[in-house]
């Protein structure tokens, strides 16, 4: 694989000019027409003799939207190609306020949690900066968005791989699609979740990005959190949280957690308790997703009628809790779900 342009920042892509000999404004018309989502031989205005030379040296399209899925309820899902063969996938959802889109941010995952996808088949590898940028970029432009008027408002860190197990790749990734000039969007209108790599949570506190902190929780103690995320072996719930109030200090944003009902493991009466006690006073909110079932795993969800019985219980609890609406579902919107698949049809015929 060749390198990728869009790994650099605009300051950068003025030094790597500056190397080439090329004139400073060379850097601008790059950096415009990358941020357009454009590949680097279709960046308008480059001397022919420029644009072969980067194409010696850098991918021409290091992310390429190899198919889109587009769901009854208007939701897409893009299988993304990479330079070197590898998919990845990822999600649009049009909401009212906004697009928000879900990105991957590794090929695969090493988490392997009971319920997920992405792990099927371990991690592949990560992906860099640039390669997350570019399905942001390839989205925003198939939508006919620009850097002016974004047709990506939102980023969900949520596609497969898991976001602090790469972090350098990432956090350079917030820092190209928030930046000035760029197609600038606001950590504020990031979520990074994470399955809770403690120290590493940490680490992004001191980022200076205030994006909003979403983590993997699925249950409220660590025996049962042990038998769906083999991760919260390294790290207790208690160790989460208090990372979790540091990332509040710091940054001033409540932070978010996630909980896939599933049935006959975390959606009983008694797990609600626990979740209340465990939760309560703290300035953070439970977003509640109705297991999308994967065929590879053998786990089920619980009706709509049962998931809304949960979140009952919590709110009168006293806890700030929503149901998220199931979306995408019937193309496999779940993380992984799409390339998992893919993998299977193709090696079966
Ligand atoms: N690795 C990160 C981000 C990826 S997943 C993390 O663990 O947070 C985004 C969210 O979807 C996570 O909360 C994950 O646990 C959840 N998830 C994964 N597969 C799911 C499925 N089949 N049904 C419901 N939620 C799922």
């Amino acid at each position: 694989m060749k390198e990728i342009l869009q790994d650099l920042t605009h300051a950068e892509l003025a030094a790597l000019m500056e190397e080439m000999g090329e004139k400073k404004y060379r850097a601008d018309q790059l950096y415009r027409g990358l941020m357009q989502g454009k590949r680097v031989s279709q960046v308008p205005g480059l001397p022919a003799a420029l644009r072969e030379k980067l194409l010696e040296r850098y991918e021409d399209e290091p992310v390429r939207i190899r198919e889109v899925f587009t769901s009854a309820d208007g939701t897409e899902k893009y299988l993304f190609e990479l330079a070197d063969g590898n998919l990845v996938e990822g999600v649009l959802m049009r909401y009212k306020y906004g697009n928000t889109q879900c990105v991957s941010t590794q090929v695969g995952c090493r988490m392997n949690c009971a319920f997920c996808a992405s792990g099927l088949n371990g991690l592949v590898r990560n992906l860099t900066a640039g390669e997350i940028l570019g399905q942001v970029l390839a989205v925003n432009a198939r939508a006919g968005g620009t850097p002016e008027k974004r047709a990506v408002t939102n980023i969900v860190l949520m596609g497969s791989g898991e976001p602090l197990d790469n972090y350098d790749n990432t956090v350079r990734f917030l820092r190209a699609v928030s930046a000035q000039g760029g197609i600038c969007i606001s950590p504020r209108n990031i979520s990074l979740s994470t399955c809770g790599i403690v120290p590493k949570m940490y680490d992004l506190a001191e980022e200076g990005l205030p994006v909003n902190l979403t983590v993997s929780l699925h249950a409220a103690t660590d025996e049962e959190r042990i038998r769906i995320m083999p991760v919260a072996k390294a790290y207790k719930i208690e160790e989460i949280l208090k990372a979790c109030d540091y990332y509040f200090e710091k940054t001033g944003r409540r932070y978010i957690f996630e909980y896939s009902l599933i049935a006959g493991e975390n959606t009983g009466r008694e797990q609600a308790e626990k979740l209340i006690s465990l939760l309560s006073g703290r300035p953070c909110h439970v977003n509640l997703i109705r297991l999308n079932e994967v065929k590879e795993r053998d786990l089920r969800g619980i009706s709509e009628k049962e998931a809304y019985r949960f979140l009952g219980l919590l709110e009168r609890g006293g806890l700030s809790a929503t149901l998220r609406r199931q979306i995408g579902a019937d193309i496999g919107g779940a993380c992984g779900q799409l390339r998992a698949g893919y993998l299977q049809n193709n090696t079966q015929n």
